[in-house]
């Protein structure tokens, strides 16, 4: 029997690599997940698991920290142990998730030399994660030169913002050489606008704010489909306070480390991409349910301020497109914590925002209260579900223009 095609997602990040594999049945648009899991703690005791479709685990392995791996062996360790796992599946192509597409990348490429010098050379614009998001792909080129591969960028559904939502207000030259505002999570964005619409699609040409909470959290504002404005900026670091990341603060704050504390550029990398957030606010942690679950004070700090800032960033948001006629919650905190929708729904009831408290309790997609003035939902995100739908949707282009 003639096996079926099978799509792998990878993200890779510093320190882990996550994956998954679907399957597009012959009948159907739809795609079905096979297996998913990552290898975490690459660096120091690196750790893979998988699960099958069932989130039952398949497999674990950790390695001992003596074995020094680096990333080409555990990739090709993870696409080994998943071809062998298949059974009536061939992976035929390899979707990636890629923070920066710089100024240009507007949509979803096909993995080319060309393209990946391009990507290489917007390094300098995302050093944390760009690297470590390209080098997959040239650890499969190589070792796999048949396998098709697609890059789908995180900063691609915010490409056609206005102009002024793209804009620093800072000397032009520095603007034209791409000092501006890209945003980040567009693939999650991507996601939730288009499941939202399908389920309501009366809502297409209305304004709707997406709140994308996670240990990396941002909102977008998207009116007809299209991203009009977001919270985060130039990098992953501006917007709202994250697990471990401050957010937008004053600059100023930068040029006082500097010049009284004598703090330097890697000292001020950690500061704020590492030490701050949740983690720096509470000095306990930079996950919110353990937040949540604390009885400490500043663990109470910490979650107010986070929900002092979305509801901030809402209303900002808001303003960006003229008003907004939905509010939607997604990711880690969003989708799963009532009391951070509660919070924050609390701070726009002047705007007309309230929400049902047993529809918020439970696993409900509409959690509006009955006199609310703008609906509000809770859509889980899946960023690789989007990421498989590009990469055969780009191959498909391809194929027809073969
Ligand atoms: P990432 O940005 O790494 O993808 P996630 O979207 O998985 O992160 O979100 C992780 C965050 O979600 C963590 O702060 C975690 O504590 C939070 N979270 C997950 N489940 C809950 C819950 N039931 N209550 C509160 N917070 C939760």
């Amino acid at each position: 029997m003639a096996k079926k095609s099978a799509i792998l997602v990878l993200n890779a990040g510093s320190s882990s690599l996550k994956f998954s594999v679907f399957r597009q049945s012959s009948d159907s648009v739809e795609l079905e997940t096979l297996l998913s899991g990552q290898v975490s703690g690459i660096g120091s005791t690196a750790k893979f698991e998988a699960k099958g479709a069932d989130r039952r685990s398949l497999a674990e392995h950790v390695w001992d920290d003596k074995d020094s791996l680096c990333r080409d062996t555990l990739l090709l360790y993870v696409l080994r142990w998943i071809q062998s796992s298949l059974i009536d599946d061939d992976i035929v192509a390899v979707g990636h998730r890629v923070v920066h597409g710089g100024q240009s990348l507007d949509r979803p490429m096909p993995v080319t030399q060309d393209l990946l010098e391009e990507l290489y050379g917007l390094i300098p614009l995302a050093p944390l994660h760009q690297p470590h998001n390209l080098a997959p792909m040239r650890i499969l080129g190589k070792s796999y030169p048949d396998l098709e591969q697609v890059a789908c960028f995180d900063t691609a559904f915010h490409r056609n913002q206005p102009w002024v939502a793209r804009t620093f207000a800072l000397p032009q030259e520095l603007t034209n050489e791409g000092v501006c505002s890209y945003g980040f999570h567009g693939l999650s964005y991507e996601y939730v606008t288009k499941h939202l619409l399908d389920i309501r699609p009366d809502l297409a040409d209305k304004h709707i704010v997406i709140c994308h909470l996670g240990n990396g959290s941002s909102i977008c504002a998207v009116k007809g489909g299209r991203s009009m404005d977001t919270s985060m900026g130039f990098s992953a670091l501006d917007g709202l306070p994250m697990g471990t990341r401050t957010g937008s603060i004053d600059p100023g704050v930068i040029l006082y480390l500097m010049r009284e504390k004598q703090m330097g550029l890697d000292e001020l990398e950690d500061l704020l991409y590492r030490r701050s957030g949740l983690l720096g606010v509470s000095g306990l942690s930079n996950d919110m349910k353990i937040l949540q679950e604390s009885d400490e004070p500043q663990a109470a700090q910490a979650v107010e301020l986070f929900c002092f800032r979305v509801a901030k960033e809402i209303a900002a948001l808001a303003s960006s497109m003229g008003g907004f006629d939905a509010l939607v919650f997604t990711a880690g905190i969003g989708e799963n914590s009532p009391q951070i929708r509660s919070m924050i729904s609390e701070r726009l009831a002047w705007l007309g925002v309230k929400i049902s408290a047993e529809a918020n309790a439970g696993k409900a997609f509409d959690i509006s209260g009955v006199d609310s003035k703008v609906p509000v939902f809770v859509v889980p995100t899946n960023e690789e579900l989007m990421i498989a739908k590009h990469t055969i949707s780009v191959l498909g282009q391809r194929m027809g223009e073969a």
